[in-house]
């Protein structure tokens, strides 16, 4: 399909040749022309964002110039385009926070960085659907790629990174503790069930009722998951305790939400007293809703989580430490994903994939140079 061009007539000026002459490419030739999901104001993500063919800027010295592999749609990623996340680019923006590149040019002047290496973004707001981006070296931290699969390299910071924060910044888990959560088939789910697994931690993983629910209770078994039980189970209170008989009297020290609504005031009431609630997302879009006696007569704490200050307020070396012991875990086969592949080609396909309840898996854009 050919896209529209509407930036071609931009030249490339002499010096900004001589820049990009400076830049190393391991000898091979740079492409000249960018496709981008570009949106000019906030709105509908689905109306909002288009794919556009754009001439490719030049490399300055303190420049690199990445080819994008793999980029994931995640919830933010649509939050942001409608205008609603606490974080809003300038506009007009490229959509995409998260995705590997592979490092296509190197400035004269950039440091640590080399031809082939695999990068992802150092912070959120990068926009990484797009083929091609050329920033500053500064602005993408690399990764080390040995024995990692590309949808984990494309996927690993920011659902793996939260529940690694999430478990290990809130209370000091110790094996046999029991910690529940909500969601627990997101992809941020899916990470805590395997962390947590890693821990010794036992997980009461809390899901929506759906036609293939025993499918997707042996997915999260599969994964160590300790038990697995619907909505409706959690609110009742007889296939409530049938559920806990497993955990032989525990209470969960820690809980994790995603939904919000009644789903987070279930969670709440099964708390230990003086334990903490983190909200990390509110994906039924309903308030965190906790019934008053649980704050009162049982001291539990509402906490709320967002991966975007920790980085912000944290140092690379601290992130890069976190990324390594998690991509240790995947080296390990100790660590998986369940992703489907969409060509950036096919943006709207996968735009409505992504949007659509009871997926099979992330939506993660796959490109071709
Ligand atoms: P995924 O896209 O992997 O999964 C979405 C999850 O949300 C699924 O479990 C889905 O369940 C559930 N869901 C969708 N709609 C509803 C609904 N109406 N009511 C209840 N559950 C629903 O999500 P991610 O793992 O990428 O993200 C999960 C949440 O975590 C999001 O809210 C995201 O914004 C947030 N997040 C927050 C971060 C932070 O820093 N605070 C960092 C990372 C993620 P089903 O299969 O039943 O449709």
């Amino acid at each position: 399909m050919r896209l529209p061009l509407p930036l071609l007539s931009v030249r490339l000026s002499l010096s900004a040749r001589a820049f990009s002459a400076a830049a190393a490419t391991g000898g091979r030739p740079l492409p000249k022309v960018n496709v981008v999901a570009r949106y000019e104001k906030f709105g509908p993500v689905d109306s909002v964002v288009k794919l556009r063919e754009e001439p490719i800027e030049e490399v300055k010295p303190h420049q690199v110039m990445l080819q994008f592999m793999a980029a994931p749609i995640n919830p933010a990623d649509i939050n942001m385009i409608e205008g609603s996340y606490s974080i809003q680019p300038p506009l007009p923006a490229i959509g995409g926070n998260e995705g590997v590149a592979r490092v296509l040019a190197v400035g004269s002047d950039v440091k640590g960085l080399q031809v082939d290496d695999w990068v992802i973004p150092a912070s959120p707001g990068f926009g990484t659907w797009r083929k091609y981006a050329v920033c500053d070296g500064e602005d993408v931290d690399p990764i080390p790629r040995e024995g990692v699969p590309l949808e984990l390299a494309a996927t690993i910071s920011v659902n793996p990174c939260s529940a690694y924060r999430m478990l290990h910044d809130y209370i000091e888990l110790k094996p046999g503790d029991l910690l529940v959560q909500n969601g627990a088939n997101s992809s941020v789910g899916m990470a805590v069930i395997q962390l947590c697994k890693h821990m010794g931690v036992q997980t009461l993983n809390v899901v929506r009722d759906r036609p293939n629910l025993s499918d997707l209770k042996a997915r999260l078994e599969s994964l160590g998951a300790t038990v697995v039980i619907t909505e409706e189970e959690l609110a009742n209170t007889r296939s409530l305790a049938e559920a806990m008989e497993t955990f032989k009297g525990a209470k969960p020290v820690l809980g994790l939400n995603c939904v919000g609504g009644n789903s987070a005031a279930d969670i709440a009431r099964l708390l230990k007293d003086g334990s903490s609630m983190v909200t990390y997302g509110g994906m039924s879009r309903k308030p965190v809703c906790v019934p008053t006696g649980r704050l009162i007569f049982n001291d539990v704490s509402l906490r709320g989580f967002w991966l975007s200050r920790w980085t912000e307020t944290h140092g690379k070396a601290e992130r890069r430490a976190m990324i390594k012991d998690l991509m240790d875990l995947i080296r390990e086969k100790e660590f998986k994903t369940f992703v489907q592949l969409k060509p950036f080609e096919e943006f709207t396909e996968a735009l409505a994939m992504a949007r659509a309840g009871f997926k099979e898996g992330k939506v993660v854009l796959t490109y071709t140079p």
